[in-house]
C-alpha cells in the first residue's frame, strides 16, 4: 500500500440494462446506504441515455456522480440516433465512456474515432474515461502493452501531450469483460503502472494524478485485492454495479484503504 494523491473512483456502467423501475430502486438503495459527506471514493453510475434524466433527478445533491456510455464526436446535426457531449452536459452528466470494448467490437470503433469522441467530450467539459485494454490472443503474443499503447497514443497524437490532465483511464482486458475470469492484481498492476509511467513520459503531473480505473469482472470478491494495488485508482463494474449489495460492497473495498 502507498500514499496516494488519487481519490479512487467506482463506476458502474450499466451497458444496456435495466428499465426505469430498476433504476429507480437502485439509485434509491445507493443513496440511502452510501455514507453522505466527502470521505470514501467517488461512487458513479453510468445508465443507458433513456434514464440518465430520471437518475439525474434522484441523485439530487447526494454524492454519486452521473455518467454516460457513449457520445458522438459530431457536436450536432443530420447523426440519427447519437447523443452530442453537449446534451449530455445539459443533463448534468460529469463523465462518458469513450471506447470501451464492446463499442469497439460491435461498432467497428476504431482509435482514430474514438479519440475523436475523446476530444469532443474534453471540449464540451465532459471528462472523459478512456478504455483501453488487450483481447486474449493480444495478450498470449505478448503484445498487450503494444495495443494499450496504440490505443493511448491516438488520444495523445490528436488532442495533444496533456490530454489526459482531465481523464480517467480503464484498463479493461477484453478476455476479463463479463467472463467472470478476473486479471490478477499483479496482471492488472503490471499494466496499470505501464500506463502510468508511459503518461508520465509525456507530462509528470499528469502520469502521477490520473485516476487509472481497473474493469472486468470486479465483483466483492475480488475487489480489495485488486484496489489494494498501488496504481489501480477503483474500478469500472459492469456486471455488479446492477446489484446493489455487490456495488456498495466495492464501493466500501474501495474505502478500506488507509492510505487513500
Ligand atoms: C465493463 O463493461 O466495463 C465491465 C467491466 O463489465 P464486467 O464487470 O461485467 O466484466
Amino acid at each position: 500500500m502507498n500514499a496516494s494523491p488519487r481519490k479512487p473512483l467506482i463506476a458502474g456502467n450499466w451497458k444496456m440494462n435495466g428499465s426505469s423501475r430498476m433504476a429507480r430502486q437502485l439509485i434509491t438503495r445507493l443513496v440511502e446506504e452510501l455514507p453522505a459527506g466527502g470521505a470514501g471514493p467517488d461512487i458513479m453510475v453510468m445508465p443507458p441515455f433513456p434514464y440518465l434524466q430520471a437518475v439525474k433527478s434522484q441523485i439530487g445533491s447526494s454524492r454519486l456522480l452521473l455518467g454516460a456510455q457513449d457520445l458522438s464526436e459530431q457536436p450536432d446535426g443530420p447523426f440519427t440516433g447519437d447523443v452530442s457531449a453537449a446534451m449530455l452536459v445539459d443533463l448534468g452528466v460529469s463523465h462518458v465512456l469513450v471506447g470501451h470494448s464492446e463499442r469497439r467490437q460491435f461498432h467497428a470503433e476504431t482509435d482514430a474515432a474514438v479519440a475523436a469522441k475523446f476530444e469532443a467530450a474534453v471540449g464540451a467539459g465532459l471528462i472523459p474515461v478512456l478504455c483501453v485494454g488487450e483481447t486474449l490472443k493480444q495478450r498470449d503474443a505478448g503484445q498487450a502493452e503494444q495495443v494499450i499503447e496504440a490505443q493511448l497514443s491516438a488520444v495523445l497524437e490528436r488532442c495533444g501531450s496533456s490530454a489526459f490532465s482531465s481523464a480517467v483511464i480503464a484498463y479493461e482486458p477484453v478476455w476479463a469483460i463479463g467472463t467472470g475470469r478476473t486479471a490478477s492484481p499483479e496482471q492488472a498492476e503490471e499494466i496499470h503502472a505501464y500506463v502510468r509511467t508511459l503518461l508520465a513520459g509525456h507530462d509528470d503531473i499528469m502520469g502521477s494524478q490520473i485516476q487509472i480505473l481497473y474493469g472486468g469482472s470486479m465483483k466483492p470478491q475480488n475487489a480489495v485485492a485488486l484496489l489494494r494495488c498501488k496504481d489501480i485508482d477503483g474500478g469500472l463494474i459492469g456486471g455488479a454495479s446492477l446489484k446493489a449489495e455487490d456495488f456498495l460492497a466495492i464501493a466500501g473495498a474501495a474505502g478500506e484503504d488507509p492510505d487513500r
